[in-house]
């Protein structure tokens, strides 16, 4: 295969030479390795960068020092912790996989690729990452960083998510993925990723792979890796109905465990403004006396845009209140600690900061 015809033993010793002198070493989920800390870094670390990672991961490892804390903590607590890293399924898996490990695999992490893409939130990636970097044991990885340093060094075509780049980019990880000192290449190819082959202004002057590097020589570094097929994503618009209570505390309730937000606590939510009456009557059986909408905010997902206008809601209890359930709660950012979704939290705290008042 022509992109292959970098000697295997001439590209590892670059690399782990590099990395030797170079690379990272004390990240916090480096000390002390075990697949727990590894796999809990790689799933915060998916679609987020390090810095942010970093106080997370103390956060989550002081609170939870080893798997078997986290598989018997509430996913309330859990996405708690979790609130403002984004991608909430990934702490709905986070906790899932804890408790299948703790459960069936008496804490240990099972030590086979294919045992581990069994677990929720694991991709072939994430379990490669475990074997190689706590277990030692050969298994390639596919992040980001390593896409963006294979498309480059092999020029490497079309978007790396796309199927044909995608299928060779597994397959020159895999052929590169040595049978010795596995964990030190692995963290060198993430690392040169992250900190020399760069998304923008990639630092070849010190990069070891400077003269095996096809996009290089081709003096093309800019269209490797091939750019995401642009696509405009859909609007969507709802109101995010700001309840309080009379100690100004305010009104949230759990959402439903799948899709967007799942399973943590949002403000009420109305489509239509017209039905917001009807709406608080019938389904918390409140009595509406007069609201106030704000300007609204845009918060992106990956699919879509969210366009959200909040409203202050002043209304009183009727006869048939449906307050008191359990997947509702009268909120209070001080007493409660709930995870709750980044447009939630920053509203909660504008209110608590006297922003969102009645205006005459
Ligand atoms: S030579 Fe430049 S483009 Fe090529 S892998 Fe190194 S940093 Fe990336």
């Amino acid at each position: 295969m022509t992109n292959m015809n970098v000697n295997t033993k001439k590209f590892h010793r670059l690399v782990v030479n590099w990395y030797k002198k170079h690379g990272r070493k004390n990240l916090p989920w480096q000390q002390g390795i075990s697949p727990y800390r590894v796999w809990l870094s790689e799933i915060m670390l998916q679609q987020t960068q390090v810095t942010t990672v970093i106080p997370y991961f103390e956060k989550f490892i002081k609170r939870f020092p080893t798997i078997q804390q986290l598989a018997k903590a509430t996913l309330d607590e859990v996405n708690h912790l979790w609130a403002g890293l984004g991608y909430y399924s990934r702490a709905r898996n986070l906790h899932k996989t804890a408790q299948i490990v703790h459960q069936q695999y008496n804490n240990k992490f099972p030590s086979s690729l294919q045992e581990l893409m069994l677990l929720p939130g694991i991709g072939r990636s994430t379990a490669g990452a475990i074997l190689s970097l706590s277990m030692e044991i050969p298994a390639p990885i596919l992040d980001g960083n390593v896409k963006r340093v294979l498309s480059r060094v092999f020029a490497i075509a079309g978007w790396p998510e796309e199927r044909a780049a995608q299928k060779r980019l597994w397959e020159l990880a895999t052929y590169y993925t040595p049978a010795q000192q596995v964990k030190a290449y692995t963290q060198a190819m993430m690392d040169l990723g992250a900190m020399v082959c760069t998304k923008s202004n990639p630092q070849c002057i010190h990069c070891p792979l400077i003269k095996i590097c096809q996009a290089r020589q081709l003096n093309q570094i800019n269209l490797f890796p091939g750019r995401k097929p642009k696509i405009s994503l859909p609007i969507k618009s709802t109101y995010l109905l700001i309840i309080a209570n009379s100690e100004q505390a305010v009104l949230l309730e759990k959402r439903a465990p799948v899709g967007i937000w799942g399973g943590l606590w949002s403000l009420p939510e109305c489509q239509e403004l017209k039905d917001l009456k009807t709406l608080l009557k019938q389904r918390y059986g409140l009595l509406l006396k007069k609201h106030q909408a704000y300007p609204n905010f845009r918060h992106s997902f990956t699919h879509f845009h969210l366009e959200i206008t909040p409203v202050l809601i002043e209304a009183s209890l009727g006869p048939k209140h449906q307050i008191a359930e359990t997947n509702r709660i009268w909120y209070k950012e001080t007493t409660n600690q709930l995870g709750l979704p980044k447009p939630v939290s920053q509203l909660m705290r504008r209110y608590a900061k006297g922003e969102l008042t009645w205006q005459k």
